[in-house]
């Protein structure tokens, strides 16, 4: 028998994997599977602390990594932060857009100038990393992962821009899927719930009470009543970029311990 089949090898060595938001919290989790599986992550971060500390990390230990410090909400920085990472390393197999923040930009607290910035914190760049990435991709026939939100199917309230930042997200992801069939390039997104990261914990002590906040949602979770771990994320990510997934393509991926889709009434 062809080991190949038998064993689950990702074969993603020496690929370079762009990943938005990779400093901190999924994207961080994300950038650390792909060194373990050999990969190059190149990671894209405002947060130089934790920029300059990832990079340690993926390179302490004899894997690869990079980070790169850009504000990917102006279109310029996105197109030379690509042009930089193509400069270095000739090639581009994977990206995987995943920097957002959940802004509190609502209908009634909020205004059409706020809810625009909030599009281009959450999903401008998205198109134009994408926009930029995609002459790399096409040579590579490499794989692009968008990491959506519930919130673009159950709605939170009070955030109208994150929102809909994430439910465009998921039709970017089917129209991508689309327009790139061509090129063999596979587009799929990760929809995440609650995924305990900085940007998480920050959002959590907005409110007056946190701990009960979070007791209450965890109680929710169908699925072992629990926070979905950053490296669950990852593994979807890392399966979704690699040939594993060669014929997955235009999918909403919900990794949320079933919080969606299950009826929490079950438990
Ligand atoms: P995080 O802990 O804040 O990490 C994201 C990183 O991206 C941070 O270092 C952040 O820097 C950086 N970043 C954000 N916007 C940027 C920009 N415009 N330019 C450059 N860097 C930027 O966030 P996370 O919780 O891991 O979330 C990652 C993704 O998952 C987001 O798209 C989020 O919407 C999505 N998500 C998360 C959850 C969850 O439960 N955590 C649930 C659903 C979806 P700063 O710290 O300076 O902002």
């Amino acid at each position: 028998m062809d080991k190949g089949l038998r064993a689950m090898q990702l074969r993603l060595e020496n690929k370079i994997i762009v990943i938005t938001g990779g400093a901190k919290g999924i994207g961080a989790a994300i950038a650390r599977a792909c060194a373990q599986e050999g990969a190059i992550p190149v990671v894209i971060d405002r947060d130089a602390d934790a920029g300059r500390k990832i990079e340690q990390e993926l390179t302490a230990e004899g894997t690869k990594g990079k980070w790169i410090s850009a504000e990917l909400s102006e279109p310029d920085a996105c197109r030379q932060v690509v042009a930089a990472i193509v400069q270095q390393y000739g090639r581009i197999n994977g990206l995987v857009n995943n920097a957002g923040v959940n802004d509190r930009v609502g209908l009634e607290h909020g205004s059409p100038q706020e809810y625009l910035e909030s599009l281009k914190r959450n999903l401008l760049h998205y198109y134009a990393i994408a926009h930029f990435c995609l002459p790399q991709l096409k040579t590579s026939q490499g794989a692009i992962v968008n990491i959506s939100s519930k919130t673009a199917v159950t709605g939170q309230g009070g955030t109208s821009g994150y929102a809909s930042a994430k439910g465009a997200i998921l039709a970017l992801t089917r129209e991508w899927a689309a327009e790139l069939l061509p090129y063999g390039i596979r587009v799929n997104a990760i929809v995440p719930a609650e995924v305990m990261t900085p940007l998480y914990q920050r959002w959590l002590s907005s409110f007056p009470d946190p701990e009960e906040k979070l007791t209450r949602i965890v109680s929710k979770i169908p699925l072992g009543a629990r926070m979905t771990e950053p490296e669950e994320i990852a593994s979807a990510a890392l399966f979704l970029l690699s040939e594993r997934a060669g014929h997955v393509t235009g999918q909403h991926w919900f990794v949320d311990g079933g919080y969606v889709h299950l009826d929490r009434a079950l438990t």
